[in-house]
């Protein structure tokens, strides 16, 4: 699956500016059922926008793929323990 750069998040300025998933392509944010986005979760660690992209996702209820360093599940968790 690779993200649709023309939808609202390919209008995005500021964080996604900077997003390091911008530069290298989406394959490893959504990986095949199974298997865990190590590589993913490795890179959000270094990206300046992780804080805004993980409130972007929460706020939008992005359902798929890895944002802000988080699974889906580990989203999933962060909303119900909110
Ligand atoms: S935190 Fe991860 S998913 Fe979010 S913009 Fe940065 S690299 Fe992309």
């Amino acid at each position: 699956m690779a993200i649709d750069y023309s939808g609202p998040v390919g209008q995005l300025t500021g964080w996604w500016e900077r997003a390091l998933c911008a530069q290298i392509g989406s394959e490893p944010f959504f990986p095949e059922p199974g298997r865990t986005p190590v590589d993913a979760k490795k890179i959000c660690q270094s990206c300046e926008g992780r804080i805004e992209c993980l409130e972007y996702a929460l706020a939008n209820d992005e359902r798929y793929g890895v944002w802000g360093g988080l699974s889906e599940e580990e989203r999933r968790r962060l909303r119900r323990s909110a």
